[in-house]
């Protein structure tokens, strides 16, 4: 077999901008030099710190980690929720802020692909085989910003396993969520999700998905898209975030 040609020229090329400008961390802006990758382009201190939650306790609801030996956070036990849980991978601090920060209002849509990296583990490990529903942003960001950010990221997790996503949720006109406490925000959002187009003729819907968020803030967006799936005929929502907000 004869070897590929080494392309001198172009790897020279390449290690001479990197050494004139080189990418940067996306957590803390300190330049890579030849660390990183195109895909992850994160420096090692960043990535060691980004750390997936382990606490040997969670809350059975919202998968906040406990201290107590209760069942559910205090948050979840005056709540009633209509999904059946959420899991964070992440508390929303550090790297992990960042990296949605830069996503969704730096405008780097290509950030897709490694949310969708950093989701698909688990996605596979607790949910193997599940559709992928995304929470769909407000019409207002989604507008400005030109595409919608978990969609995006839905639309990576198919093109790197086949995950499906069979149908979309829109969101009609609504004021913001944040800044708001949960019984304004609950108010705020009742009434503006709604089933988008499905991806193709979607038949029966199917039984159980995966709700796919940025942030578990208050668990309210998620519950309104969750009833507006239960009333598409899905039985059981599992909602997967990739940050709790403490
Ligand atoms: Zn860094
Ligand atoms: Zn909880």
């Amino acid at each position: 077999m004869i070897p590929p040609p080494v392309r001198w020229p172009e790897k020279l090329g390449r290690s001479l901008l990197e050494i004139i400008y080189p990418r940067r961390c996306l957590c803390c802006g300190d330049p890579l030099f030849f660390r990183g990758s195109l895909r992850f382009p994160i420096c090692s201190s960043c990535e060691e710190a980004l750390s997936p939650i382990e606490a040997e306790r969670r809350c059975a609801v919202c998968s906040v980690p406990l201290i107590s030996e209760l069942h559910r956070c205090t948050r979840c036990s005056e709540r009633c929720f209509s999904f059946t849980s959420n899991f964070s991978l992440y508390e929303y601090r550090g790297p992990i802020r960042k990296i949605i920060s830069q996503f969704k209002f730096s405008n780097r849509r290509s950030l897709a692909r490694l949310i969708a990296g950093l989701v698909r583990p688990q996605l596979e490990q607790r949910y193997g085989g599940m559709p992928v529903i995304p929470v769909p942003g407000s019409r207002r960001s989604v507008r400005r910003r030109g595409w919608d950010p978990m969609p995006e990221v839905a639309r990576a997790l198919h093109r790197a396993g086949g995950t499906e996503t069979p149908f979309l949720l829109k969101r009609r006109r609504g004021g913001p969520q944040k800044g708001l406490h949960y019984r304004e925000r609950v108010e705020n959002i009742r009434g503006t999700i709604q089933l988008g187009r499905p991806r193709r003729t979607m038949g029966k819907a199917p039984a159980r998905v995966v709700l796919l968020d940025d942030i578990f803030t208050s668990g309210a967006t998620a519950d309104e898209c969750t009833r507006v799936l239960r009333l598409a005929g899905v039985r059981e929502v599992f909602v997967l975030t990739l940050a709790i907000e403490l």
